[in-house]
């Protein structure tokens, strides 16, 4: 089967959050299942940069009214095929790949419009037979497919975050040479205003997302973004399918970033993890204290402002924070002012560093998600491959992959982790406290939950499969 995946990140070359992951794994994984399976990427200067053996192979004389732009192909770092749709006014630009220009609307619509004329044109020579569309920027895809008219390949439109939507005033329709007919309320129409997620969702043959309960939650009324109406009515074509660890990144007996190696059976070189990690944060050097860690984007969704309230009770507790992360500027100085306030017991470091994320996910004790919404979560994930207990609040991907450490868990040999459920954070104060208790009067217990965690088997090749049975079923 030939299948196309539309997409805006991709580790190790952009990477803004899970989707830079997903990206970076599910096409190898599902290569590995026999198919021909191939990438299109904007030409951002890290990808044209980074992607090997590029060639033109071919091009559009005007995209939208932005100049040349030429379709190159090439090798990612995992030798998965890759297109990158170099249009330089467009794509060359500093900052992230998501930096306000005032033209996001025509980056992604060329970038969507670009899989149509591949796919429907024989423009560079292959053509796929499914396409399936990542998150709003790639949202317009099936639109421009049903545009361009005569045979379409199968289309997948997959929500990362349904917060997250490309809404855009309705007077760039005709820039984005959009058919006026699409804008209607079953179409791309959205209070008046042109919605690029919600074209996907309208139009793709399938819907996924990155977890059964998130599918589900995002049909619930105030849960889907003001699309729940739609996503109920599409209940039937909607699936959830978890995404995976990717074992060559996150893996604690042989991750180059790490000191120390260790696996379920050496898990006292974890401690020696952490003991590096204490001193390189400037926080005491205790084994005793349990550090709680935070790997993330600070943005409201993460629940993050819970875990500052709690600041206090965790000193009290006698227990360690530390904080790696980066945007809303409130959690960032909040974050930044508590390690001023209790020097040795909490440490942040506001910025993104992949390396120190994998130095905290292998020292710390527990990993703390307490996120309002989260489709899937990856540091959860990785958290449970490192022996590093998730603690985490029971919505979306987390309540599918973290089993609370409660008595009949704990008899059954099947905790993972912490879970609570009240977005409060004095019930997130009573979790810290649950796994402060357990990890300092039960170390042997601890040890077993560690162990189990580590035995979990989130793997690519699992959810590979799965959308292969919903590609075939299609
Ligand atoms: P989201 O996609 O909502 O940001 P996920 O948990 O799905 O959340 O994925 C987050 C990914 O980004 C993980 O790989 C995590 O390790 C990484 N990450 C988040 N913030 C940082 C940071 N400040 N430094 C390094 N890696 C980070």
């Amino acid at each position: 089967m030939r299948i196309l995946h539309v997409a805006t990140e991709l580790f190790p070359y952009v990477k803004v959050g899970g989707l830079g992951d997903v990206m970076a794994a599910l096409p190898g994984a599902q290569r590995a299942l026999g198919d021909d399976v191939r990438l299109l990427m904007p030409g951002f200067p890290a990808l044209l940069n980074g992607i090997r053996d590029l060639q033109a192979v071919g091009g559009v004389p005007d995209l939208m009214g932005r100049g040349e732009a030429r379709l190159l192909l090439g090798r990612t770092d995992t030798d998965v095929p890759i297109y990158l749709l170099d249009c330089p006014p467009l794509y060359q630009h500093p900052g992230g790949p998501y930096a306000e220009r005032g033209d996001s609307h025509v980056r992604f619509a060329a970038l969507a419009w670009a899989a149509a004329h591949l796919s429907q044109t024989g423009a560079v020579g292959w053509q796929p037979e499914v396409i399936q569309a990542h998150d709003w920027q790639a949202g317009l895809v099936p639109a421009y497919l049903g545009q361009h008219g005569g045979p379409r390949p199968r289309t997948v439109m997959t929500i990362h975050n349904i917060a997250y939507q490309g809404v855009f005033d309705r007077g760039f329709l005709r820039d984005l040479w959009l058919d006026p007919a699409w804008f209607h309320p079953e179409g791309i129409e959205f209070y008046g205003q042109i919605n690029f997620l919600k074209a996907g969702l309208a139009f793709a043959d399938r819907i996924t997302t990155v977890s059964p309960t998130y599918a589900r939650e995002i049909q619930q009324p105030g849960m889907g973004a003001a699309l729940e109406g739609l996503l109920a009515r599409r209940s039937r074509e909607l699936t959830g399918i978890l995404n995976g660890v990717d074992t060559r990144i996150w893996n604690p007996s042989a991750d180059p970033l790490l000191e120390y190696h260790y696996n379920a059976k050496s898990l006292s070189a974890k401690k020696l993890n952490k003991n590096i990690l204490q001193t390189a944060m400037g926080l005491d050097a205790s084994s005793e204290d349990p550090l709680f860690a935070v790997v993330s984007r600070l943005a409201d969704q993460k629940g993050l402002d819970l875990v500052l309230e709690n600041v206090a009770y965790l000193i009290q507790l006698n227990a360690q924070l530390l904080v790696l992360g980066t945007g809303d500027p409130t959690l960032e100085s909040g974050f930044l002012e508590a390690s001023k306030a209790h020097p040795g017991r909490v440490a942040a470091v506001i910025g993104y560093d992949e390396g120190q994320a994998h130095r905290i996910m292998a020292g710390a004790d527990v990993i703390l998600v307490p996120s309002r919404q989260e489709p899937c979560g990856l540091t959860q994930l990785y958290g449970l491959r490192y022996g590093t207990l998730p603690l985490v609040r029971r919505t979306g991907g987390l309540a599918d992959t973290v089993v609370d450490a409660n008595a009949h868990s704990m008899m059954d040999s099947t905790a993972t982790g912490f879970v609570f459920t009240e977005p409060t954070s004095w019930v997130l104060g009573e979790t810290i406290g649950r796994a402060c208790h357990l990890f300092r009067s039960e170390p042997k217990t601890w040890a077993q939950v560690q162990r189990q965690a580590m035995r979990q088997n989130f793997s690519w090749e699992a959810s590979a499969k799965d959308y292969r049975a919903m590609y075939v079923g299609m």
